[in-house]
């Protein structure tokens, strides 16, 4: 069984994940993402609105509408741009779908705004009182444009401070500051890290890239003492599902957390 934590998917030409979706040989269509998730044994996926050309997330609406499309398979997650408006939008749009939403995404690093900032505390109030968790941007940023001083994940420590009952996933574990997720997760019982978007890029050194990769994910759960808050997660299609599942298979873990990595522990924070 695998659950995959993180998949992003439009179907429109404008789509910024495209260029993406090419370099790895990929058509990047709903019919693909289906079959290729059964082809991997990939049960479940929380989908995630993609980028469009213009810098905004896919509206919400149609992450739904795919979802539906999917009978099951895929599960929303409502991206939350950071206006009043925005956030008052989501909410209602969670209130309508509370069967379906699974949690929220703030894109931390594309946006102007830090995770702490007061737009985002009703998100924050609504996220703890349905125990829906809030997946966070961060680690690099996909455009020369992005902010790192804004997407670090240290920046999340400060609000895993004052938001006890918030459950918060590190998206792509912070790469490169791993040992800052670690630091994180260690340090906070709701706070968990993804390792989607990791295997991306390389050139030459691609196998390296993924020895490393798998040795730095490694470490950090000897750091955290255990697995038992790290998701599996691929950011399909700026990672191919067989990378992202090599890249777990490299990891020099017992298969017990291997078990929870793919499937168990995200079956516990989506509530699947
Ligand atoms: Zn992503």
């Amino acid at each position: 069984m695998v659950i995959d934590a993180h998949v992003h998917l439009s179907e429109r030409p404008d789509d910024a994940l495209i260029p993406f979706a090419r370099r790895n040989g990929l058509r990047y269509t709903f019919d693909e993402l289906l079959s290729t998730m059964r082809t991997h044994g990939v049960q479940h996926g929380l989908l995630l609105s993609p980028p469009l050309q213009d810098g905004t997330p896919l509206p919400n609406g149609d992450v739904i509408k795919l979802c539906r499309r999917s009978q099951g398979t895929l599960s929303p997650i409502f991206t939350v741009e950071p206006t009043k408006k925005e956030v008052a939008s989501v909410l209602k749009l969670a209130e309508q779908s509370k069967k379906e939403v699974k949690g929220f995404k703030v894109r931390l690093g594309y946006i102007k705004a830090s995770a702490e900032g007061p737009v985002f505390g009703d998100l924050y109030d609504y996220a703890e009182a349905e125990g829906l968790p809030v997946l966070f941007h961060t680690g690099d940023t996909a455009s020369r444009s992005g902010d790192l001083s804004l997407s670090h994940p240290l920046n999340l420590d400060r609000l895993a401070n004052r938001r006890e009952e918030l459950t918060i996933v590190l998206c792509h574990f912070g790469s490169p500051w791993f040992e800052d997720a670690a630091e994180l997760v260690y340090k906070h019982p709701k706070v968990y890290a993804d390792m989607s978007g990791l295997t991306t890029g390389g050139g030459t050194y691609g196998r390296k890239l993924s020895q490393w990769l798998a040795r730095k994910v490694s470490e950090a759960i000897y750091f955290i003492g255990g697995a038992e808050k790290v998701l599996f997660g691929t950011d399909y299609p700026v990672t191919k599902y067989s990378d992202a599942l090599d890249l777990v298979k490299l990891l020099d873990v017992e298969e017990a957390d291997r078990q929870r990595i793919l499937w168990r522990n995200a079956q516990k924070v989506f509530g699947l």
